[in-house]
């Protein structure tokens, strides 16, 4: 399969050319002659995939073999901030190869918005943002979307959990109904669902497989105390030169980054608190190699792209189904080999055998258990383990009283 038998321009043929793409990945092999014909398209894909070049290509197409008109006649909505500058960045790159040059505009909350305002004041094709900065901007006339001829749904579960519902209402209801629509997604729960049938006109629909077979995904059972240690064994016996470790909170990002400074690795912290620019850095320190583990928070690490990245870490375990699938695309891409190491701690509530097995259920795969030479797990989950008994760094939401209180009634019926 080749790029050029699935109709994108000699333009763009030439700029994927130049991005180092030789052959389509399975989702753009898929979505761009759809894309191209106008339909509207569901994809199952995560990041890693390629997703973003298969809606960013055939985008751009479509909107250079149209007549000039005012824009955006292009909308993306991405989840954050990184997700969205990542987007708009190949975006950009992909443009400047055309003869008219499209515009891309970038808009993100947590920085000011007068720039952002001034950047739009001679107009855009195609409008890069969250949800809630775009309806700022729109508030401040900074830009209509009345002319918005191709909605870009990226990472839509993503865009749901993180409690954009409300504001993903308002953008669509200022939206012309006439119009084509992309909905990308790695997981396809009930509320992706139920967005689907309301946005989507006779879709077609497009489901690329859900962890990707280069991931080798590993689950280790050990103390919870013992984690730390282990991680620094490993750091030392795998011989990985980026590692990225997931934790749930900016504190436990902080602490375990300290701590493995402290023990002589290239450690830095990556979480929602931080400056944009301490982000950018933080990020650009891993790119080079001066950072070789970066203890991350989901939603920090949300659509990050970093090449030849090796192992993931589940430090702590994710919420859902949706954000294990999303942390190990991290690892793996484009053809590269990665693994996606996971730390199982029977005495943890939020690291439980039994959360895990939610996860291994929803991804429809088991993992092996595994324990290392050394830190072999002591401890056995008590009752008061397991209701809370431990301290925790972080308040217990809802969703996770009724999570601990169905696993305690599976563990009951054995
Ligand atoms: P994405 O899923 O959009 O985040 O893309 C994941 C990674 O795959 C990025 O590093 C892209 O540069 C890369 N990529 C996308 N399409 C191709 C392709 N056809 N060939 C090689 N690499 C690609």
């Amino acid at each position: 399969m080749s790029f050029a038998s699935l109709g994108l321009s000699p333009a763009l043929l030439r700029a994927v050319r130049e991005q180092g793409y030789h052959a389509p990945t399975s989702v753009q092999a898929a979505a761009l002659p759809p894309i191209l014909a106008g339909a509207d398209v569901l994809a199952l894909a995560q990041t890693g995939s390629g997703k973003t070049a298969a809606f960013a290509l055939p985008l751009l197409q479509r909107l250079v073999a149209a007549a000039p008109r005012p824009g955006p006649r292009a909308l993306v909505l991405a989840p954050t901030r990184e997700l969205a500058a990542q987007t708009a960045e190949l975006l950009r790159e992909l443009a400047s190869r055309l003869l008219h040059r499209p515009k891309v505009a970038l808009a993100f909350g947590g920085v000011s918005i007068n720039p952002q305002l001034m950047a739009l004041r001679g107009g855009c094709d195609v409008m890069v943002a969250t949800p809630g900065r775009l309806l700022d901007l729109i508030d401040h006339n900074g830009l209509t979307l009345a002319g918005v001829e191709c909605l870009v749904l990226d990472e839509a579960d993503r865009l749901l959990a993180a409690g954009f519902a409300e504001e993903l209402q308002r953008v669509l209801a200022l939206l012309p109904a006439r119009r084509q629509s992309l909905l990308f997604s790695a997981t396809c729960p009930p509320v992706v669902q139920a967005l689907v049938e309301q946005l989507l006109h006779e879709p077609v629909r497009i489901s690329i497989d859900e962890a990707p077979p280069q991931i080798t995904q590993r689950a280790v059972q050990l103390d919870r105390a013992q984690r730390l240690p282990a991680l620094r064994q490993l750091l030392r016996d795998e011989g990985w030169q980026r590692v990225l470790v997931f934790v749930a909170s900016r504190y436990t990002a902080e602490l375990v980054s300290d701590k493995l400074f402290a023990h002589g690795f290239k450690a830095g912290a990556l979480h929602g608190e931080l400056s944009q620019g301490a982000r950018r850095d933080v990020l650009a320190a891993l790119k080079s190699g001066e950072v070789q583990v970066l203890v991350a928070t989901d939603v920090a690490a949300r659509g990050l792209h970093v090449e030849a990245l090796e192992a993931v870490v589940n430090y702590e375990l994710p919420r859902s189904a949706a954000d294990y699938t999303h942390r190990i695309g991290r690892t793996g891409r484009a053809g590269a080999q990665g693994v996606a190491l996971s730390f199982i701690c029977a005495d943890s509530p939020e690291n439980a055998e039994s959360h895990f097995r939610l996860i291994e259920k929803r991804q429809g795969q088991r993992v092996p258990r595994e324990r290392l030479p050394g830190f072999e797990p002591q401890a056995v989950a008590t009752e008061a383990q397991a209701t809370g008994g431990i301290k925790s760094t972080t308040r217990k939401s809802k969703k996770d009283k009724l999570r601990e209180a169905a696993a305690k009634a599976g563990s009951h019926g054995h």
